[in-house]
């Protein structure tokens, strides 16, 4: 989820709008030695010195710069199905697109072939069934503006850009997990070309299912169809915000305790979020239902200490939801899970050496956040029913560094990797797959688990060649 701080945002959007593309774009002559490939009514096959190829390309994450070969847009299941036979032909990877937002930018290649869903992208909806089917390349904004005439959602996270294939397949938490479980655990059925380039449907392979919540960000088959199960929406939203300025670390080591303390008595229809600027604490809560006295002793203590409390906000339940969509335009950033804690003693350790390393990073916006877990997300059903593995956790990390010119990129990596050491050495080991991070040692365990030997299973039979591939995909 991307932090609150609504001024960080405005600033780094201002900026953004006076960018131009990044530089390093350069245009290739166009491929002679592979044959032609088959654009039709279904796909578009498009190639470095092809008008459309930036458009495409392009990612949230300007620090990656991979170039894949082709881009195959696609606009249907038999589209996917040309694309991958293609790629078999040619023997070229495969990477899979549908919102753009992965950290690492798995869903971009060099040299390879990459499928873009963002144009196949229709959602409907059943009031019958009070199911949702979402096209791949449909993305959240889309989401909860379709969803919210009929009083319905499902629970995703806040961020419109982001692609509900990607966000599903790795899981998905939000402000409504809590109550409704992830994104994945409202998943009904999946449609899927394999890496052969056979339509599978998960009706007929349940396993598909279990893996495509939450194990299969671009694994071993591009999901084309997505059905959800929706629930009720709230009819309002209200934010509260409390910021903490200026602090040191003993003042910062006591707010996140105090923060970890009274988590356990939020009720499952809120979230919260303790998000460390450098010295700057932002704590965010939200609540779907009238304020009861739990909430109401929370956030009591938090008004304790706080350099500026907003006045409660009540905002109908689409402006909330699009209170937090944040920003669309590409930037420079380089974020990654920082792990899943149960209590504030699963990171006290590490804590003061990564408080002084966030000061002393010439990188300004650097920024250590902390959501909610629990409630629905622990649901001993939903565990065995899916292959995302860490539902017991009540807290989640995410470490964020944002700038402005490409050449801080490998300050912004350094300064992550020092965090992460620290993390690894107070023991923490597990990490959300939809965060990943590239330098990530154990990364298999780290993000699947116990689930990891199943997925591989699923991957020899859909994809027995790693066709459909990145650096942290399910591996043979
Ligand atoms: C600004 C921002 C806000 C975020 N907020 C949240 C949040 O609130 N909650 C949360 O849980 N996560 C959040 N995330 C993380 C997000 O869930 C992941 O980045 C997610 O994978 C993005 O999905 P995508 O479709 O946009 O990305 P893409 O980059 O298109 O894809 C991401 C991954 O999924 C694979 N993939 C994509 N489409 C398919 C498909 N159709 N079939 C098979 N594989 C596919 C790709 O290969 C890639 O590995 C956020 C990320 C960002 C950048």
């Amino acid at each position: 989820m991307q932090n609150f701080d609504s001024s960080r945002r405005s600033a780094l959007k201002t900026l953004l709008g006076v960018l131009a593309l990044p530089t390093f774009y350069t245009v290739a002559q166009a491929d002679t030695q592979l044959p032609r490939p088959p654009s039709d009514a279904n796909v578009l096959f498009l190639q470095r010195h092809d008008a459309e190829y930036l458009k495409h390309r392009q990612i949230f994450n300007k620090r990656i710069t991979l170039m894949p070969r082709f881009i195959a847009v696609c606009y249907n299941e038999t589209g996917v199905q040309t694309a991958i036979r293609y790629a078999n032909q040619t023997n070229l990877a495969v990477s899979v697109k549908s919102g753009g937002h992965c950290f690492e930018g798995y869903s971009l290649n060099e040299g390879g072939l990459l499928i873009d869903l963002s144009l196949f992208n229709k959602l409907s909806y059943s009031a019958d069934s009070k199911t949702l089917v979402a096209q791949a390349g449909a993305k959240l904004g889309k989401v909860y503006e379709y969803l919210a005439p009929h009083k319905r959602l499902i629970p995703a996270g806040s961020c419109a850009g982001v692609g509900v294939a990607g966000l599903t397949l790795g899981g998905g938490y939000g402000f409504f997990a809590r109550q409704y479980g992830l994104t994945c655990d409202s998943l009904k059925r999946v449609q899927l070309v394999d890496g052969k380039g056979n339509l599978l449907d998960s009706k007929d392979n349940p396993e598909l299912l279990w893996a495509c919540r939450g194990g299969n960000n671009g694994s071993f088959g591009v999901v084309t169809r997505f059905t959800f199960n929706t629930h009720p929406a709230p009819n309002f939203f209200r934010s509260y915000r409390f910021k903490y300025k200026n602090l040191n670390l003993v003042q910062a080591t006591a707010l996140a305790k105090r923060w970890f303390d009274l988590m356990p008595s939020l009720p499952t229809t809120a979230y919260s979020s303790w998000v460390l600027n450098r010295n700057q604490l932002t704590i965010l809560m939200t609540d779907m239902r009238p304020s009861t006295n739990a909430l109401q002793a929370i956030l009591k203590s938090l008004s304790k200490g706080a350099s500026d409390i907003m006045p409660v906000r009540k905002d109908s339940f689409l402006a909330g939801i699009k209170r937090y969509r944040g920003g669309q335009e590409p930037m420079y950033f380089k974020n990654v899970s920082a792990g899943y804690y149960q209590s504030f003693k699963s990171i006290e350790a590490a804590f003061p050496d990564i408080f002084k390393a966030m000061q002393a990073s010439p990188l300004k916006q650097n920024l250590l956040q902390i959501n909610t877990l629990g409630g629905a997300i622990n649901d001993a059903g939903k565990a065995a029913s899916s292959a995302y593995p860490h539902r017991s956790y009540a807290f989640l990390g995410e470490y964020q560094v944002y700038y402005d010119k490409a050449s801080d990129g490998n300050r912004a990596v350094d300064l992550v990797n020092q965090i992460q050491k620290r993390l690894t050495a107070a023991g923490i080991q597990a990490h959300y797959a939809n965060y990943p991070d590239i330098n990530l040692p154990n990364w298999q365990e780290a993000y699947y688990g116990a689930s990891y030997a199943r997925l591989q299973k699923l991957k020899h039979q859909l994809d027995p060649d790693n066709r459909i591939r990145h650096p942290q995909s399910v591996q043979l």
